[in-house]
C-alpha cells in the first residue's frame, strides 16, 4: 500500500492557540517537504490520480482549512519553494476578523499553483443537517466562491470532518469532483475520492512528527467511519434537534 501524506493546516502566525503553528514550524515543516523529495500536488490532482489508478509514489500534499487570513502569506511562502496547495475556505467567514477579506480570497486565487475549494457555508457539522439546510451548504458556498474567484470551485472539505455517505452524495450531487476529510491518518491507493484521508497538524505537532508523515510513517485512512465518530455523531444529531 503506498501512503500518501496530506498535511492539514489551520492558521499560520504567532497567536497563542493549538491551531495556529508558528512561522517558525512552519518553515521547518516547509524545509521537511522540501528534504523528503517527494512531489508537492493539490487534492484536486491527487484525486485525479486516485481515480485513475495512477501510481501515487512519493507524491504529499499540504492543504489548509477555515480561509484564515495568514494562509495567504503561507500559500505565497509555498508558492515561493515551488509547492502547490489547496486552501479550503469557510464562504461567510470572508471578511471577519482574523480571516482573508474578499480581496484577499482574490489575491489567493492568483498564487501560482493554488487550489481553492470550499468548507462549507458557516463551518457547520454537515452530517447532523437537513437535506436542505445541507444542500444550501455545499452549494451556496461553491456558487460564492466561484463567483469571487471567476473560475470553477471543485473541491469540498468537510467541517470538522464531519461526513457520512449522505454528506458524500450531496457534495458530488452538487458538482464537487474531490471531497477531505480529516481522520488524522495517511491518505493510500484505496482512501475514498470524496473524503480524502488528511493529518492535522497543530502548534504541538513536533517537526519529527511531520518528517515521519512524509516518510510514510503512520496510519492509514480507513474507509469507513471509525465507531467512535459514529457514536459522536448520534450525539450530536440528538444535540442539533434539541437546539443545544
Ligand atoms: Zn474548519
Amino acid at each position: 500500500m503506498t501512503a500518501v501524506p496530506v498535511l492539514l493546516y489551520h492558521g499560520i502566525g504567532e497567536a497563542p492557540d493549538l491551531w495556529t503553528v508558528s512561522n517558525r514550524r512552519f518553515t521547518e515543516d516547509v524545509q521537511a517537504v522540501l528534504d523528503s523529495g517527494r512531489t508537492i500536488i493539490t487534492v484536486a490532482d491527487y484525486v485525479n490520480r486516485l481515480r485513475r489508478r495512477s501510481p501515487l509514489d512519493d507524491l504529499a500534499v499540504i492543504s489548509f482549512d477555515d480561509g484564515e487570513e495568514s494562509q495567504l502569506p503561507a500559500a505565497v511562502e509555498l508558492a515561493e519553494a515551488g509547492l502547490p496547495c489547496t486552501v479550503y475556505v469557510t464562504s461567510s467567514y470572508l471578511g471577519r476578523p482574523g480571516m482573508l477579506t474578499v480581496e484577499g480570497l482574490r489575491e489567493l486565487g492568483q498564487v501560482p499553483g493554488i487550489e481553492v475549494g470550499s468548507h462549507s457555508m458557516d463551518h457547520l457539522h454537515l452530517d447532523v443537517l437537513r437535506r436542505e439546510q445541507l444542500r444550501r451548504q455545499v452549494r451556496d458556498s461553491k456558487a460564492r466562491l466561484e463567483d469571487l474567484l471567476g473560475r470553477p470551485v471543485d473541491g469540498i472539505a468537510y467541517p470538522h470532518g464531519a461526513h457520512d455517505r449522505r454528506v458524500l452524495a450531496e457534495a458530488t450531487d452538487a458538482g464537487y469532483t474531490s471531497g477531505a476529510g480529516v481522520k488524522n491518518a495517511l491518505s493510500h491507493e484505496d482512501d475514498v475520492p470524496m473524503a480524502v484521508a488528511r493529518a492535522t497538524i497543530t502548534d504541538r505537532t513536533e517537526a519529527s512528527e511531520v518528517r515521519a508523515l512524509l516518510r510514510g510513517e503512520g496510519r492509514l485512512g480507513e474507509r469507513r467511519p471509525r465507531l467512535r465518530t459514529q457514536g459522536y455523531r448520534v450525539v450530536r444529531r440528538a444535540r442539533h434537534a434539541l437546539g443545544v
